[in-house]
């Protein structure tokens, strides 16, 4: 008890310092009555999930994807795909090929992950408080089949102001070239 205790202790000292939700923020909210903040990632998602077994995904992914994605395992800095990457095009998950992110939003943070200011539709992703590693983040999911992406953090450029902050391990480049064009 004492340790849970003081893990949560911990989480309260350090949640102004490492929440990425709180504060400021979508500067772009409409003023609509409503509240000001759009819920990204919500349950908007729940009827398109994508559920396997850990059998399943073991077969179609990569080691390192498996340990990313499922396992919530990051990748070194500078060592992934993208992390540098500036070609355009459309960002999928690499377990369930869902859109994710685009080009359009990736910009260079310094950090050795790929980096966003916004996921490409906010019902793509889902958000859950992390606060392993006596910290209290914001993880970023697959919105689809719950593969771990990274953390979005509130010191992003604008127009957001927010990081998504992304295992290259969990994302796969589809170049613009290669979008497949609409038959109709
Ligand atoms: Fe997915």
């Amino acid at each position: 008890m004492k340790n849970v205790g003081l893990g949560l202790l911990l989480g309260v000292l350090l949640l102004p310092l490492l929440s990425c939700r709180s504060g400021g923020g979508m500067p772009e909210a409409g003023g609509s009555g409503k509240s000001a903040v759009p819920a990204r990632g919500s349950a908007m998602s729940e009827k398109r999930k994508i559920v396997k077994s850990d059998e399943e995904w073991r077969t179609i992914l990569t080691p390192e994807q498996y340990r990313v994605l499922r396992e919530k395992g990051t990748e070194r800095p500078f060592t992934g795909r993208y992390w540098d990457t500036t070609d355009p095009g459309t960002y999928i998950c690499a377990a369930c090929g869902q859109v994710l992110f685009t080009s359009e939003t990736k910009f260079d943070a310094g950090c050795g992950w790929p980096s966003f200011t916004a996921p490409a539709d906010p019902i793509a992703i889902d958000e859950e408080t992390d606060r392993s590693h006596f910290m209290v983040r914001t993880e970023v999911l697959c919105g689809r089949c719950g593969g771990h992406l990274g953390h979005v953090f509130d010191d992003g450029p604008a127009p957001t102001g927010l990081r998504y902050c992304i295992n290259s391990a969990s994302i796969e480049l589809e170049p613009e070239h290669e979008k497949p064009d609409s038959a109709e």
